[in-house]
């Protein structure tokens, strides 16, 4: 799960990350209300910041021909005139793809002006299974950018679970990225509170991109997290019930989010050959094969290893939702479920979606023949498959591609 900007601000600044002062608004009146406020109180600046799950605003463009996602403002006119521009506007950025995404909140924040921009991340490091605090001097530009042309800029410090991060690993980044004085002291302060938001939260990932020095009103130098990018583990979630209630379904995929209602794992794909499979290995293998025998996914969908009838129901209707679709593989091993229980929810399915499409049916395990015998028996076209190379065959060539 994903949150917004402005959320992982909030999680970040409760555990004493330095984090600009802000408010979340979704009209233009109540970021006018804020923006007077903010002026009111000696600012010069602000900055109105689209809320979506993608990044690169900054360099997005609106469809209404609107250019850029984050907007740096002199004026509380300016700060509600910019917003006005961006509110129920779809802002498409490198990471949304061409659809872009419905700006439906703004974060409006108090902004200054940006003396130097760093990069800071902690995340998970599979190849030592250890978190790491990764920075670079290299901030507000693409770090994968970063990452290909200059990796020597990267520099990575590996967190030992036990202890967490120490203060002496937060101090020697400081001193790696050029940090004196004060500006260490902030700087570790931070790295603290952004490993603590990381590991108290079971987060996977959070990239503050940039972390800005900044110049207050008078004169002094502060180190401020500018962005924030925050994604969770989903499988602890269930620990942190305030923060699952941070969910947007509106910036997640609708058939996903319709497939996790049933418990069906579903991700959609580029292709044209559905697949309905229990368990998320055989699930990849299936595609594995459809594509060697030279078809293409639809989707990848696990209906679990105790699918009910309401299930495959379910995930038909899912699966039919997708117009790209032109043949479905149904692919299942009956070990925990029976393969008769699948087969009725097939039946079920096909009367109750009206499928016309090819439809190929490969079964084995538990109650396999019962299963076969309803299939045979139901009077619908149902390619049955011997094998799985025989029903990846069969769909790809019903399919014809
Ligand atoms: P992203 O483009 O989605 O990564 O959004 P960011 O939050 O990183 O904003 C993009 C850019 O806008 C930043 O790199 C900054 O240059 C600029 N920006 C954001 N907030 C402020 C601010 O408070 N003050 C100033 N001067 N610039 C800002
Ligand atoms: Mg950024």
């Amino acid at each position: 799960m994903n949150l917004h900007e402005y959320q992982a601000k909030q999680l970040l600044g409760e555990r004493g990350v330095n984090v600009p002062t802000g408010a979340v608004c979704s009209t233009a009146a109540e970021v006018r209300l804020f923006a007077d406020k903010v002026f009111a109180n000696g600012a010069q600046l602000t900055v109105v910041k689209s809320q979506i799950h993608a990044g690169g605003r900054g360099k997005g463009t609106f469809k209404n021909g609107f250019q850029g996602g984050v907007k740096v403002c002199k004026s509380a006119e300016e700060t509600e005139s910019k917003a006005s521009s961006m509110l129920g506007q779809v802002l498409v950025t490198k990471q949304t793809g061409p659809d872009g995404r419905m700006v439906s909140k703004l974060l409006v924040e108090a902004a200054r002006n940006i003396k130097k921009e760093y990069y800071a991340a902690v995340l998970l490091d599979r190849a030592t299974s250890r978190p790491v605090l990764m920075v670079s001097t290299e901030g507000g530009v693409d770090i994968e950018e970063v990452a290909e042309s200059h990796p020597e800029k990267i520099l990575k410090e590996s967190i030992d679970p036990a202890l967490g991060l120490m203060p002496y690993q937060s101090r020697k980044i400081a001193a790696a990225l050029g940090l004196r004085g004060e500006m260490m002291t902030q700087a570790t302060k931070l790295f603290a509170g952004l490993y603590k938001t990381w590991w108290e939260c079971d987060a996977a990932m959070i990239e503050i991109n940039p972390l800005a020095i900044m110049e207050e009103l008078d004169g002094r130098e502060v180190l401020v997290a500018v962005d924030a990018k925050m994604s969770l583990d989903d499988n602890a979630l269930f620990r942190h019930s305030k923060i699952h209630a941070m969910r947007d379904l509106a910036e997640e995929a609708d058939l996903e989010i319709e497939a996790s209602k049933f418990n069906l794992n579903y991700i959609k794909l580029d292709g044209s050959i559905a697949c309905l499979v229990n368990g998320a290995g055989l699930a990849m293998a299936t595609m594995d094969i459809i594509q060697h025998f030279g078809g293409n996914p639809a989707n990848f969908l696990d209906v679990g290893g105790g699918a009910s009838r309401e299930q495959v129901t379910a995930a038909f209707k899912i699966i039919l939702s997708d117009p790209n679709v032109r043949g479905i593989l149904v692919n299942i091993f009956g070990g925990i479920m029976q393969c008769d229980i699948i087969a009725k929810g097939i039946v079920d399915a096909v009367r109750e979606t009206g499928l016309t499409l090819p439809l190929v049916v490969r079964l084995e395990g538990n109650n396999v023949e019962l299963g076969r015998q309803i299939l045979r028996e139901s009077g619908l076209t149902i390619i049955s498959g011997d094998s799985m190379a025989d029903a990846a065959q069969k769909v790809v060539n019903a399919v014809g591609n």
